[in-house]
């Protein structure tokens, strides 16, 4: 266990704390208690962030209790982001059109579902590359449940064109007429094909793969060829481990400007942390906290 080196004491856990749950299984590897239990302790706010594995067949039990005990809320997790949304009662507008939830809330009983993860990445490349995503041009590398996260909040939040690549071509088509039916035309799949992808860049102003290609310990892979990225973009990964993935040290090479993962990461679970607390989550001390634990590079 990594030493407590900081002079912030911990809330003791007394009849007055909050509660904040992480749904899922398996939870080994996640960085989420270490990031949230952090921040708490940071602020000197009596909340607790605990890990609860669930197994299929128990999430409405867990959820329906959950809702009558002292939680503030949750975040959801693999495998309950979708079925999640029968279990609650009321699912905001952006994780409907996602078709996953997240992240919840519990206010006086009534538990209601959202999706930060897109919030998360748009906050992040605000964050990392001083962008905002308005009028902007954005390839999308993947069409998995993070890439349908990504494109619907884009859409949402005025990204002039998203363009969709994706090794399986029809999920790139279904994703890209599913954003196009919140009601801007503004999204298209594209070939993963290498010339294909060498003219898109072209006309493109930020790259972001949210395949996991070049996650851990498939490390030496990267989504697209060397030889396809130009220089002057802005190029996004949003697998965190490693931090730096092939892909943002060929990016790097080319003079790109280079947004991690990590930051996604910590800036969903900032919004969640708000909405928990009514308080702006300390994101420096997430960044740290999650960094000590994690390998460093
Ligand atoms: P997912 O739903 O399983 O989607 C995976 C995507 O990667 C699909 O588009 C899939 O293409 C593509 N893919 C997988 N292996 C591939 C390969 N060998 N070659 C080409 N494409 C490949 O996963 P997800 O939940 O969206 O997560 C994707 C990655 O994002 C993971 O590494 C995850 O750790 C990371 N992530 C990070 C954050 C963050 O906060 N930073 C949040 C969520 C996820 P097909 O459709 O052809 O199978």
């Amino acid at each position: 266990m990594p030493m407590n080196t900081d002079n912030h004491h911990h809330a003791p856990i007394d009849t007055r704390t909050r509660l904040v749950g992480l749904l899922g299984q398996p939870l080994g590897h996640s960085l989420s208690p270490v990031m949230h239990n952090q921040a708490f302790r940071i602020l000197g706010l009596n909340y607790c962030y605990l890990p609860i594995e669930v197994a299929d067949g128990d999430l409405e039990t867990v959820t329906a209790g959950i809702a009558k005990m002292n939680f503030a809320g949750y975040n959801v997790t693999i495998p309950h982001k979708i079925r999640i949304m029968d279990c609650l009662d009321a699912v905001d507008s952006l994780a409907q059109a996602i078709g996953a939830v997240n992240t919840v809330t519990i206010r006086d009983g009534r538990s209601t579902g959202y999706n930060t993860d897109g919030i998360g990445f748009v906050r992040s490349l605000e964050a990392a590359g001083g962008l905002s995503i308005k009028g902007q041009a954005v390839m999308m590398l993947g069409s998995g449940g993070a890439a349908r996260a990504i494109a619907m909040t884009l859409a949402r939040q005025g990204a002039a064109r998203i363009a969709i690549a994706n090794r399986t071509a029809a999920k790139a088509h279904a994703l890209a007429v599913d954003v196009n039916a919140q009601g801007r035309d503004c999204c298209q799949a594209v070939p993963l094909a290498p010339d294909a992808l060498k003219v898109a860049l072209r006309h493109t102003d930020i790259l972001v793969n949210t395949t996991s290609v070049g996650m851990h310990p498939r490390e030496g892979e990267c989504p697209i060829p060397d030889h396809v990225l130009p220089g002057g973009l802005v190029v996004c990964d949003i697998v965190y481990n490693p931090r730096q993935t092939r892909l943002l040290n060929i990016a790097r090479q080319k003079g790109c400007r280079l947004v991690e993962g990590l930051g996604m990461l910590v800036y969903q679970g900032a919004v969640g942390f708000q909405m928990w607390t009514g308080l702006e989550a300390p994101v420096e001390a997430m960044f740290d906290a999650i960094s000590r634990v994690s390998s460093p590079k």
